[in-house]
């Protein structure tokens, strides 16, 4: 067996390993050619499979039809926070966006750099601990569209319910929760997310835009930012990150053969009860930084009592083998990223670990 420890980083995150044993197995003859997929032309019927299987796989596992298409595209998900403007807003026109943490700000100072757009809700004053409620978001009814992150990574928080826009097309930044749970897909317009959390490795975000959105999509802007570009050449535009997508391809097949996203949902609801009932029953020594209401699957955030007990969880818990716990440094404190690929075994560890560290220190 070969040496594994767990890895709670944000991202890039762990990988599952049945992938990551594939990608070793197929990496010097990838099924034939004599070559590595590494080496293989982007225009090779090889690699237009995988392409097509990708966008063909994701929007199966979502439940998509005809209406929406995948496109797979560069620059992260910092990119679609300028790519979303670019090709819906202009000087004369406004969007609505969500503030609920860091991601969700920068998403936001980007379209203001196209135009002024409205702040429709934040939860900043409360330390990004919660999630607006439906009553407290305001919409403006002209806007291109409604831009909310439905995770949000640093402070660990997850929206649990999709908002009733009414007429306005939603957007979605889902870069730390893709494919983590069922949800109703087709309430989206279009939605993004960078990799290397729950996707696959770095270097790749993945688009799913409705072809009505697509329509709307600017046609004067530079080709590489141009969702129209992008999807008329079918993510091959230019060389794409080709070892990142056939990476993402079987990270999709992957979620498939362990029963789609209904079970990796039920998995991800066990692992993250097991951390928050630990915080839940530890009497304040772990204080959960979201509402309990908005708590993310995806990444649990606490605080110890003081600084030196979380430097000392952080050290003790490496030594066990359970890796990136430290919080991001806007929150402080723990933050355990669980993400599909993250094994139950992994929480069950830490939920261990957690109660241990309690009885010698609470
Ligand atoms: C990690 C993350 C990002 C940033 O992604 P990059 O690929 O580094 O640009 C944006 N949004 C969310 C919600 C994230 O978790």
């Amino acid at each position: 067996m070969v040496y594994r420890i767990y890895n709670f980083n944000p991202g890039p995150a762990t990988l599952p390993l049945p992938v990551l044993e594939k990608v070793q197995k197929e990496l010097l003859n990838y099924r034939g050619t004599g070559m590595s997929i590494l080496e293989t032309s982007h225009r090779s019927k090889e690699f237009g499979e995988i392409v097509e299987a990708a966008e063909k796989q994701l929007l199966e596992l979502y439940q998509l039809s005809e209406d929406y298409r995948v496109l797979f595209l560069q620059g992260g998900a910092s990119l679609q926070f300028a790519m979303v403007p670019l090709n819906f807003l202009s000087p004369q026109t406004s969007a609505d966006y969500i503030i609920t943490g860091s991601f969700a700000t920068k998403a936001y100072e980007e379209a203001e750099r196209i135009t002024q757009v409205n702040i429709a809700a934040s939860t900043k004053n409360n330390n990004y601990r919660n999630i607006p409620r439906q009553e407290e978001i305001k919409f403006s009814p002209s806007s291109a569209y409604v831009h909310l992150t439905s995770n949000n990574t640093i402070y660990g928080t997850q929206w649990q319910y999709i908002p009733d826009c009414g007429e306005i097309p939603l957007v979605a930044d889902m870069s730390s929760d893709i494919l983590s749970r069922k949800i109703e897909m087709n309430k989206f317009s279009l939605v993004y997310a960078g990799a290397q959390k729950n996707l696959g490795p770095a270097g790749i975000t993945a688009v799913i835009i409705k072809k009505e959105m697509l329509e709307k999509a600017s046609e004067t802007i530079p080709a590489m930012l141009s969702y129209k570009v992008h999807a008329k050449a079918k993510s091959l535009y230019n060389t794409p990150t080709t070892f990142a997508i056939y990476i993402l391809e079987l990270v999709l097949q992957w979620i498939k053969e362990k029963g789609g996203l209904q079970a990796v949902e039920n998995t991800n609801r066990e692992k993250c009860s097991l951390i928050y009932r630990v915080i839940d029953k530890s009497g304040g020594f772990y204080r959960g930084h979201a509402a309990p209401e908005d708590r993310s699957m995806m990444n649990v955030t606490f605080r110890l009592p003081n600084d030196d007990l979380e430097k000392d969880f952080v050290e003790g818990a490496a030594k066990e083998g359970l890796s990136g716990l430290k919080g991001h440094r806007s929150v402080g404190g723990i933050r355990a990223s669980i993400y599909n690929a993250m094994p139950l075994e992994g929480c069950e560890a830490l939920a261990q670990f957690m109660e241990d560290y309690l009885k010698r220190n609470g």
